[in-house]
């Protein structure tokens, strides 16, 4: 069984904690795409974690995690947080952590262009493309340019150290242009010493990994980071992601092209929320914001930052669902909506005086206007609902709504952050 679980909207959907409860029916656990600018928070009997860089299923013993070719790893950060998870009395071993070694390493020097652009950006334009500021789009842009290092390197730095010097010059004409320091191939290699070297174990070809599990009937999860939404294709450009976060992108990313998925389920938040820039047509300003954002406590996990926040958006979800081939919905946070006797959703948007049922070509999104309609809430505690039953004619009402106007059939509802505070429809 291989299964994708992505995300619907703007990211922060909740899948870092779907992964963590759904994946106790599954052996392996990948994360495809993206870097450490992913940020999912995990609550579950051991604790409170934040995961940037590994697997969710990390947290599971019995689990195996895999870090696919798709991704990009700083792994300075990666080292940090292998140590923050084992304070935490979480067992790592390269018997429950595998890095792809055609992984690309994010440098220091990525991170370094990251900070320098969305400066120079600010100061330009006085608009930032909202970057999490950990080298992402470099590094990404170094793998296309074909001047990135993989973390197979680890296991020969020798060789490694052959290729650095012609890599470095080439970056410190970038960073000099900028007006800032060069860096130093000695500074590099340090780098690759210090948190390249404890990582070398952890390294092989996973697609290998993958396929024998495959063979073996093992259940396979391919874990996304982000949101539809964010996606470098079909996201709302320049506010995305540099990768694929799109499910149909999972078994390339994870290192097993050959291999179909069986099923992708879609997660989805009962409202909106949004990190950085960019439109983001259902949005709440002012009280209605304030109050929404206290209520989901929706600030960022990777960065701090407080998220943009909205109803739902019908019109964008929809697209969301279409990009992901979602098969089934995990909607998360119902509780959230709980302090409202009204709730609102985001059924259109509106274009010249136009209404707009499709995602439109997201140039135009600036000009769309949401239309907001009304329906009833159920004002009342729901987060200790374990079944359908137990939830009020209005939530239920709110679930079926938004069934019908996505057209993708709701399968879980989450009623809290913690693992067992969910519902199967
Ligand atoms: P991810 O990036 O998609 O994994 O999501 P994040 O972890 O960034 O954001 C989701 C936030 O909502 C986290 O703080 C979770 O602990 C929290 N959360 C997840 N599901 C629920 C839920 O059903 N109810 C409530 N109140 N919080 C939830
Ligand atoms: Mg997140």
């Amino acid at each position: 069984m291989l299964t994708s679980i992505c995300g619907i909207n703007w990211g922060d959907e909740g899948k870092g904690r779907m992964v963590d409860l759904l994946s106790e029916k599954f052996d392996i656990v990948c994360r495809y795409q993206g870097g450490n600018n992913a940020g999912h928070t995990v609550i579950n009997d051991k604790g409170r974690f934040i995961l940037n860089l590994l697997p969710s299923g990390i947290l599971r013993e019995d689990v195996v995690n895999v870090m696919g070719p798709g991704m990009v790893i700083d792994i300075k950060h990666l080292c940090g947080e292998i140590e923050k998870l084992r304070e935490g009395g979480i067992k790592i071993s390269p018997k429950n952590l595998k890095i792809s070694d055609k992984a690309i390493i994010t440098m220091p020097y990525n991170v370094l262009q990251d900070v320098m652009e969305e400066d120079r950006l600010t100061k330009a334009t006085g608009k930032p493309y909202g970057s999490t500021r950990r080298g992402i789009a470099p590094v990404y842009a170094d793998k296309y340019m074909k001047k990135a290092f993989r973390m197979g390197e680890l296991l020969n730095l020798a060789l490694l150290y052959k290729r650095l010097p012609d890599i470095v010059e080439w970056k410190n004409l970038t960073i000099k242009a900028y007006g800032f320091e060069p860096v130093t191939v000695e500074a590099m290699k340090e780098y690759f010493e210090t948190y390249g070297k404890p990582l070398a174990d952890y390294v092989c070809d996973v697609g290998i990994y993958l396929n024998e599990a495959n063979k073996a009937g093992k259940n396979i999860m391919f874990e996304a980071q982000l949101g539809a939404l964010r996606d470098i294709d079909f996201g709302i450009v320049p506010y995305t992601s540099s990768s694929s976060t799109i499910a149909a992108y999972a078994p390339i990313g994870a290192g097993v092209p050959n291999l179909k998925l069986n099923n992708s389920i879609g997660i989805m938040k009962a409202y909106s929320s949004c990190v950085g820039a960019g439109p983001f047509t259902c949005e709440y300003f002012g009280d209605k914001a304030e109050k929404l954002r206290e209520l989901g406590g929706e600030y960022g996990a990777a960065t701090g930052r407080p998220r943009r926040v909205g109803p739902f958006d019908v019109v964008a979800s929809r697209y969301g669902i279409r990009c992901q081939g979602a098969d089934e919905i995990a909607l998360t946070k119902l509780d959230v909506l709980s302090g409202y006797e009204e709730i609102e959703i985001c059924t259109h948007y509106t274009l010249d005086g136009k209404v707009i049922d499709e995602f439109p070509f997201t140039d135009v999104l600036d000009e769309c206007k949401p239309v907001f309609e009304k329906v009833k809430g159920w004002n009342c505690d729901i987060s200790k609902c374990r079944k359908a039953g137990d939830l009020p004619k209005a939530a239920l009402d709110y679930i079926k709504l938004l069934e019908k106007l996505c057209g993708c059939k709701i399968k879980y509802v989450s009623v809290g952050a913690e693992r067992d505070a969910y519902i199967e429809m």
